[in-house]
């Protein structure tokens, strides 16, 4: 983007368009910038190139036909009410519903407890909404989730990142920097953290360190928001339990249905203590008045009627071929000196390339030779992750993923010989 000064207007250019109020905008549209994930999308949608930058679901493996008919029974049966305005804080048999699906992960909650929302990203943009003031501290791991930090970036809070290794977000390391925050006279509002199968790192938050991650947290009264889309993609035994199963307190869980069925319903759900949940409900309602009642509905719908279970298991199976095709694939095609991440469930490998080189300055080379990926910088409040970039296998044919992984590695290859 540029901008001139022109007869007493600031004009902008983005590309050709001429943006006449660029001098109007509120100060934290300036943190609303394209992500990296957005940028890429339109190059690595071609068909001739091997996709392992989304992290778009596999809805292909859903029963499209009896979701079909699901949807049609609805508007038969009970029309008026799903295509009606609904309450702020969700369809309560729906709330019902959710309760079910999270006592999987050992969490007792009753429907009064949760907020339905657009997506779990909506329940992040509401929580920061009614948290952060410019410049309030919010804590996530080092790398994190792009449209958290996106949505940080909106409302201007000042992002401290936290190491993690392969059991996930390191709790010394959290303990220093909380210490440090305070020190510096900063505001901890939140530890933002996505213990399962982590976007982007593919880690996970082993038993020992949740108790301990959750301790030094209650301890400096710093709320956890543990951001769950991935908890039931697990490939081996059961699901782990929640962060919030040991503390409904101090946690605000935010969960969705958007890989366990499918994110075009976009719907996601929070269960907060009821001071924070009231404020969600008034932050929703201020947002979109009511959310969809027709996805609401039909999601219910699918699951009074359908065998979810079985489906998130389908879908955990499929996961994990893709996720075996990706690691049976990394170490014969990429050079010496590159690491990477080994999930145990959800949809990323995050690979670190050998010294020197530079995942961003790989990609347009990389799309050349028809693979794509995601920087890691994307993943960073901060500017690290130059080495850095995501893998997914949620959305290729495992023998795509093959050959996208042995393209990328002869890129990488020709990096280390130049
Ligand atoms: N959190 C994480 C960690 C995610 O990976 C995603 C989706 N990629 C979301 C939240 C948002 O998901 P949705 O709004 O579809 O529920």
């Amino acid at each position: 983007m540029t901008t001139e000064q022109d007869h007493g207007r600031t004009t902008a250019t983005h590309g050709s368009r001429i943006d006449a109020y660029v001098d109007r905008y509120a100060a934290r549209a300036t943190g609303m910038v394209a992500s990296e994930v957005r940028a890429l999308f339109a190059v690595a949608s071609r068909p001739e190139v091997v996709s392992l930058a989304g992290g778009m679901p596999y809805v292909t493996a859903l029963p499209l036909d009896a979701v079909g008919e699901l949807v049609a029974e609805l508007v038969a049966d009970r029309g008026p009410v799903a295509l009606q305005y609904g309450s702020g804080q969700g369809d309560p048999q729906l709330r019902e519903q959710i309760c079910e699906v999270m006592r999987l992960e050992g969490i007792e909650a009753g429907p009064d407890d949760v907020v339905v929302t657009v997506g779990s990203q909506q329940a992040l943009d509401l929580i920061t909404r009614i948290f952060i003031d410019p410049g309030d501290v919010i804590l996530a791991e080092g790398p994190s989730y792009v449209g958290a930090l996106g949505t940080f970036a909106a409302y201007q809070a000042k992002v401290v990142h936290v190491d993690m290794d392969d059991e996930g977000l390191i709790p010394e390391a959290l303990a220093e920097a909380i210490e440090a925050c305070a020190r510096a006279g900063q505001r901890v509002k939140f530890l933002y953290t996505i213990p399962n199968f982590q976007n982007p790192a593919g880690v996970t938050l082993s038993a020992e360190r949740r108790a301990r991650v959750l301790e030094i947290c209650r301890r400096a009264r710093v709320l956890v928001v543990e951001d769950n889309p991935y908890g039931l993609l697990g490939f081996d035994g059961e699901p782990m339990r929640a962060l919030r199963a040991e503390d409904p307190d101090g946690v605000v869980y935010l969960g969705s249905f958007s890989k366990t069925l499918a994110p075009g319903f976009r719907v996601g759900w929070a269960l907060a203590p009821h001071a924070i949940r009231d404020k969600l409900i008034l932050a929703m309602e201020s947002a979109v008045l009511s959310h969809s009642t027709f996805a609401q509905l039909a999601v219910g719908r699918y699951l009074e009627t359908q065998p979810w279970r079985e489906q998130i298991k389908a879908f955990r199976e499929l996961y994990r071929e893709r996720r075996d095709a990706m690691l049976d694939a990394l170490p014969k095609f990429l050079p010496e000196g590159c690491t990477w991440t080994r999930p145990a469930g959800g949809f990323f490998v995050w690979v670190t390339l050998p010294e020197g080189l530079n995942s961003k300055a790989i990609l347009p080379r990389a799309v050349a030779a028809r693979v794509a990926f995601v920087p890691g910088t994307g993943f960073y409040a901060d500017g690290q992750g130059t080495r850095q970039m995501r893998l997914s296998y949620c959305y290729p044919e495992p023998d795509r993923i093959r050959e996208g992984v042995r393209r990328l590695g002869s890129v990488i290859e020709q990096e280390l010989e130049v």
